[in-house]
């Protein structure tokens, strides 16, 4: 039923060796229930791009590979299509299959790396979008029961890189299917980071849904290190929120210190920042470091050990707290 004693390494974007003790890849609901049904009792890890995991140390567990594909559209009304996109499939395919069925509403969210499944667990978001914007509905498997679940919007309680799934529900469900509500008028969002910047330079005459995604993977590339030239999981940290307040009180002693607006009297502070300022930029440690232009990405340059890129984040969340009284959070699941 199990594959033994299988190697991570190639389904991790960290390149980390951690070995799982059992190994199974699911193609449909009915294998995954199967599944669940022979584990007797081992811990579970779901795994689908393993683009957002630290794996510190061998999984001695069940690891589920979610391979479930399907892009379905469901419905039309006069102004969305509901579109259902099984677990497994990749999250930038996806998007570039809207893009060409003219769905619009996640060309925004092109290239981030990993699977359709796992989107919602952290509420992926980039360039001005989350996809709780798009987000209809989604059915997951409870572990427990092996029953099918339906979740609505308020149901996953979304918030910023979170969702229940990250919180109460924390390895309890087990993510088959989500229905994306896109737009047929596009609603183009061109506001945030370089995109306006990048389209101009691109000769872009007529903005198209198509064109932000251009523009999107154009940025990304030149800014983000891609995971097979050098091992990461993107952002290491969340850019925390603080009380207006006590921002004011930072800006007093850090005059740079840069702050973006949120609801109820807070500020969300860029973590790359924080930790560029702190001195961790471009650091090396052996084969593993923080990344020479974007030090909030944690690298294995090769042969690193997720147990050493823990110890280095909590290093980084010392010195940032001690520095500037700020707390910062891993949005990397670490395992
Ligand atoms: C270069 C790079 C850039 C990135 N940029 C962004 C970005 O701009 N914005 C952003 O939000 N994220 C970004 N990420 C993080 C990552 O791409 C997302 O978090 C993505 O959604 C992870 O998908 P995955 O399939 O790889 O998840 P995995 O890493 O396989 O899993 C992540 C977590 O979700 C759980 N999980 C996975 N699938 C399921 C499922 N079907 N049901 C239940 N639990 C599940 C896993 O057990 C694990 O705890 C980036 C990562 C990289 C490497």
């Amino acid at each position: 039923m199990f594959q033994q004693n299988v190697s991570l390494k190639p389904f991790n974007t960290f390149s980390l060796e951690a070995k799982a003790g059992h190994f199974k890849a699911f193609n449909s609901v009915e294998e995954l229930k199967e599944a669940l049904n022979h584990r007797k009792g081992l811990e579970l890890l779901v795994l689908g791009g393993g683009s957002n995991i630290l794996l510190t140390k061998d999984f001695n567990g069940l690891v589920l590979k979610n391979e479930l594909k399907g892009i379905e559209l469901v419905r039309e009304t006069e102004e969305h299509y509901f579109v259902e996109v099984q677990a497994g499939e990749n999250w930038h395919q996806f998007v570039l299959t809207a893009i060409s069925n003219d769905w619009a509403g996640i060309e925004n969210l092109s290239l981030i790396p990993g699977t359709v499944g796992a989107a919602p667990m952290q509420n992926i978001g980039a360039y001005g979008v989350e996809i709780e914007q798009v987000f209809e509905k989604l059915k997951a498997v409870e572990i427990a029961t092996g029953e099918v679940h339906t979740f609505s919007h308020a149901d996953c309680q979304f918030g910023y890189r979170e969702s229940v799934f990250k919180k109460e529900l924390k390895g309890k469900y087990i993510i088959t299917s989500v229905t994306f509500r896109l737009n047929k008028e596009p609603v183009f969002n061109t506001s945030y980071g370089a995109i306006k910047d990048t389209l101009d330079e691109m000769g872009i005459e007529e903005l198209s849904i198509k064109a932000i995604s251009d523009a999107v993977i154009q940025i990304r590339q030149s800014k983000l290190p891609n995971p097979e030239e050098i091992g990461n999981a993107g952002s290491f940290f969340k850019n925390p929120t603080v009380d207006k307040i006590d921002y004011e009180g930072l800006r007093a002693e850090f005059p740079g210190i840069p702050g973006y607006q949120q609801p109820e009297q807070k500020m969300k502070i860029p973590a790359a920042w924080l930790i560029e300022q702190a001195g961790w930029k471009g650091k090396t440690f052996g084969p593993i470091g923080v990344h020479k232009n974007q030090p909030l990405v944690l690298v294995n340059y090769g042969g690193g050990e997720g147990a050493k890129i823990k110890e280095l984040a909590f290093e980084i969340q010392q010195s940032v707290a001690t520095q500037f009284g700020v707390e910062l959070t891993p949005e990397v699941n670490i395992i």
